[in-house]
């Protein structure tokens, strides 16, 4: 089994300069091949990645500063990124590759097999060690090491394979744990839990507008353009940050104390479409938490049931199973006027949640 875990890299100036400049080998490799693919094509003659990459040796000898820099780099770029490219193109998923130019996104994907991680340290081919902001999670094998740049920040992303893990059996010893996704508060549990969505974007909105306004009024590509636009990146990633910090939180903390997770299916596209919500929507990311649930929820071997969307969770009252057939999205309490309770309208639905997935089971046992 595979893991994946992306961390902040301490690095100083030197070494920033260095990664840097083999985002721009990458570049230059792909742009590189992808010419002599092209060229080559005109012919009628499809080279493979490996022909791309033969050529490619050849062809660098006649520059000579690409001799000091890190030669996997080149090659990944060219049997990774390329030939993905190409052959998403072939089987027409995509159309066909283009060149990569300065504003594209920074990374670069080095020799896996040389890479050591000890304490909070990385030790990576021609560079040397360089401080990491936290240390590996996972123990095993590391099979690949991609360099990226977000914003003002540089972050290795490593995949290990840590072997099979052992699953523990946690769906006889947990419990069923129904789950109400939303805007008002990300996440509501059948127990009354409640996880806070943070809305950044609402936060920083105006400081973001700001910023933008004074990028917009800058010549384009002067100095004090490329200054303001790292503002702009910095403050949307900060932006980033805030969201999957509160849903990776969530999401751990959920997935601990399941047996089983039931939740909703969400219509976000559907949902965008109400112009009174589509702000609030995108800035919670839904999907991304539901996303980042799932695959916790995968690894640790917990089902995963997600509802019919038709499912009514939220009209039905979770006492008596009368069915209201209106319900505002104003209305914050549920109350029945069949059997007079009165409940928070999340907590209502995710106890619906969670009555339904223990059904669900029970029909399952029943059946095998
Ligand atoms: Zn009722």
């Amino acid at each position: 089994m595979y893991k994946s875990q992306k961390i902040a890299l301490d690095a100083n100036n030197k070494q920033r300069n260095w990664f840097a400049q083999q985002c721009g080998y990458a570049r230059f490799a792909y742009n590189h091949a992808l010419a002599d693919f092209k060229s080559a094509l005109a012919k009628d003659n499809f080279l493979s990645a490996s022909e791309l990459n033969k050529r490619f040796n050849v062809a660098k000898k006649e520059y000579a500063w690409t001799k000091s820099q890190d030669q996997v780099v080149a090659n990944k770029s060219i049997f990774g990124n390329l030939a993905s490219s190409i052959s998403h193109w072939v089987s027409k998923r995509s159309h066909f590759p283009k060149f990569k130019h300065r504003g594209s996104k920074q990374s670069f994907t080095t020799n896996s097999q040389t890479v050591e991680v000890k304490g909070k340290k990385i030790k990576l081919p021609k560079i040397g060690w360089v401080n990491l902001f936290e240390s590996l999670r996972f123990e095993g094998e590391i099979v690949e090491v991609t360099i990226s740049r977000t914003a003002h920040r540089w972050f290795v992303s490593l995949i290990i394979d840590i072997g099979t893990p052992e699953q523990v059996d946690k769906q006889s010893t947990s419990p069923v744990v129904g789950i109400d996704v939303g805007i008002n508060a990300l996440a509501t549990l059948d127990t009354g839990t409640k996880y806070e969505n943070p809305r950044p974007l609402k936060r920083y909105e105006r400081k973001l507008r700001r910023t933008q306004r004074s990028l917009s009024r800058k010549v384009v590509k002067s100095k004090n353009w490329f200054k303001q636009k790292a503002k702009v990146a910095r403050l949307h990633y900060s932006i980033a940050c805030i969201r999957q910090d509160a849903h990776h939180k969530a999401s751990t903390d959920i997935t601990k104390q399941a047996g089983a997770i039931c939740i909703e299916t969400l219509k976000i596209t559907n949902m965008l479409k109400n112009r009174k919500l589509a702000k609030a929507l995108s800035d919670s990311a839904l999907g991304g938490f539901l996303s980042k649930l799932k695959t916790k929820a995968e690894t640790l071997g917990i089902p995963f049931i997600e509802a019919d969307q038709f499912y009514a969770s939220s009209k039905t009252c979770s006492s008596c199973g009368h069915k209201k057939s209106d319900l505002t999205l104003s209305e914050r309490t549920y109350h029945c006027s069949r059997c007079d309770v009165s409940i928070d309208r999340d907590v209502n639905a995710a106890i619906n949640l969670r009555n339904l997935a223990a059904g669900h089971a029970e029909s399952l046992n029943a059946c095998g």
